[in-house]
């Protein structure tokens, strides 16, 4: 998790989530609160020029009738703050400057994080700038004036971001340990599975700050990789804790698919897939994270020459939203195959950061213009693809530039995502298509300028 972290700060309803869902727009679909979910932070990446960074969204700081933080708010702020390089500090314009902000300001002043003041729902072009300058008392240096609902002046917002991050690391991806999470349904034998992978080397077991305080990881090394297994004290803890067999820690497995760079999802062969698998397939594809598929107890089950094949159809079927992912067969018992995992994962990783030139992208999008145009209006207006580029990794995501995104179906779309594949690759990652139409586009051109061809 090289990623800079930009921490998200303000009072309940100011704008924060409407902001974060503009700024992460790969990931718009799962902003939303989890009914019957205790969410404290959440983590979302998001991007901008060239840059990759993570948000953490502090949930809305709460106070009790004196302006002051609530205690258990504070301490959940004070983590998100702590490894942050940048804290947003939102506002609302139309509200003006209440008690409550200038709380969060004074609390952000005594830290060393370096604060923008965003201020939000200043979309009137005649009052926006006034309402915003009110601001200037917090202390924080010029408060911007934006509108995260129509997107104003959140471009020099994020531009001045950018510049406070630091400078990116050629390699830094390198360095860092892959976040790797195993995930499954109680009894699938994800515990199993671990003591087969540490088994053999010392395992550095560590806690990790600012994480939930009963995370641990694990680090270790294959392939030539530095792994940090996320959340080990998780995998192992319902054999020290009784919590009955029905209990089915989601929240902890979808926290571990958050954290993580690649998931290995483990499924019992002797079930096959059940909806709760399907629900931690949906959440690793809706995370755009990498993932290997791994249909554990192959000893048990009774085979001949065509069970496998047979069975990765069945199994593929209910978890057609993962068809990008590579499936492995083994047995934690026997240790079959175990150690492939990692050769696989360290496979799904690389196509998870890859980043493809735009000249390379565009070839591929013109071959599949050649043997397929774009759907025709009934109107007769034909849609029109000018050209396409790559604006993230982790996962690999592509702006395509058209004329009218709504001239484009879902057929049509699927067919391009699946001619981007074939041509490209990217096996074990989900990819991300975003459909920008022209009067989207004079906000993206700078954006694209940026992304030229490296
Ligand atoms: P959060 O609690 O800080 O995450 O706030 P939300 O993002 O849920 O937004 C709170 C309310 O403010 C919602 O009703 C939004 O529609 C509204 N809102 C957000 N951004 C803007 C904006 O730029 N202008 C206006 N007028 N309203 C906004
Ligand atoms: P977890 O709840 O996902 O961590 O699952 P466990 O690792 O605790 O395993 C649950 C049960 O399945 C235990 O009784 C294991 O012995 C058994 N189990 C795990 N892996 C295998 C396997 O590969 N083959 C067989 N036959 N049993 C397994």
């Amino acid at each position: 998790m090289a990623r800079p972290v930009v921490a998200i700060i303000g009072r309940p309803n100011v704008g924060k989530s409407t902001l974060v869902n503009r700024l992460c727009q790969s990931r718009e679909a799962i902003v939303h609160d989890q009914p019957g979910i205790t969410r404290d932070r959440t983590y979302q990446d998001g991007f901008w020029r060239d840059r990759d960074f993570r948000i953490v969204d502090t949930g809305g700081l709460v106070f009790d009738d004196d302006s002051e933080f609530l205690p258990e708010i504070r301490e959940q702020a004070d983590l998100a703050l702590e490894e942050a390089v940048v804290a947003l500090l939102i506002v609302d314009g139309q509200q003006g400057l209440t008690a409550a902000d200038e709380s969060i300001a004074e609390w952000l002043r005594s830290r060393e994080c370096e604060t923008l003041v965003a201020v939000n729902k200043c979309e009137s072009p005649e009052m926006g700038l006034a309402m915003a300058a009110d601001f200037w008392g917090l202390g924080l240096g010029e408060p911007y004036a934006i509108s995260a609902i129509h997107g104003v002046g959140t471009g020099d917002l994020l531009d001045h971001v950018v510049e406070l991050l630091p400078p990116r690391q050629p390699n830094e991806d390198l360095d860092e340990p892959i976040q790797i999470a195993i995930v499954g349904r109680p009894n699938v034998g994800k515990s199993s599975l671990l003591n087969s992978i540490c088994g053999e080397t010392r395992a550095i077991v560590s806690p990790i700050r600012g994480t939930t305080r009963d995370t641990i990881d694990t680090t270790l090394e294959r392939e030539g990789k530095a792994w940090r297994l996320i959340d080990t004290a998780g995998i192992r803890r319902r054999r020290s804790v009784n919590y009955g067999p029905e209990f089915f820690g989601i929240n902890r497995s979808f926290k571990a698919i958050e954290r993580s760079d690649i998931c290995v999802l483990v499924i019992d062969a002797l079930d096959g897939v059940t909806e709760q698998d399907q629900r931690l397939a949906g959440r690793i594809e809706q995370d755009g994270r990498a993932c290997v598929l791994v249909i554990n107890k192959w000893d048990a089950i009774q085979k001949d020459g065509s069970t496998m094949s047979l069975m990765e159809k069945e199994l593929r079927a209910k978890l057609y939203f993962l068809d990008w992912a590579t499936m492995l067969f083994t047995s934690a018992l026997t240790g079959q195959r175990v150690e492939s995992i990692f050769a696989l994962a360290s496979l799904a990783v690389e196509q998870h950061r890859r980043r493809v030139a735009t000249a390379v992208v565009n070839e591929v999008l013109k071959e599949a213009l050649s043997w397929r145009s774009p759907p025709t209006s009934r109107g007769g207006r034909q849609g029109r693809l000018y050209y396409g580029t790559q604006v993230a990794s982790r996962p690999p995501s592509f702006t395509l530039f058209v004329n009218e995104p709504k001239l484009f179906g879902d057929s049509y779309r699927r067919y391009v995502e699946r001619q981007i594949r074939e041509g490209l690759g990217f096996e074990g990652t989900p990819i991300k298509l975003f459909w920008r139409g022209k009067q989207q586009r004079a906000a993206e051109r700078d954006l694209a300028r940026q992304q030229s061809p490296s």
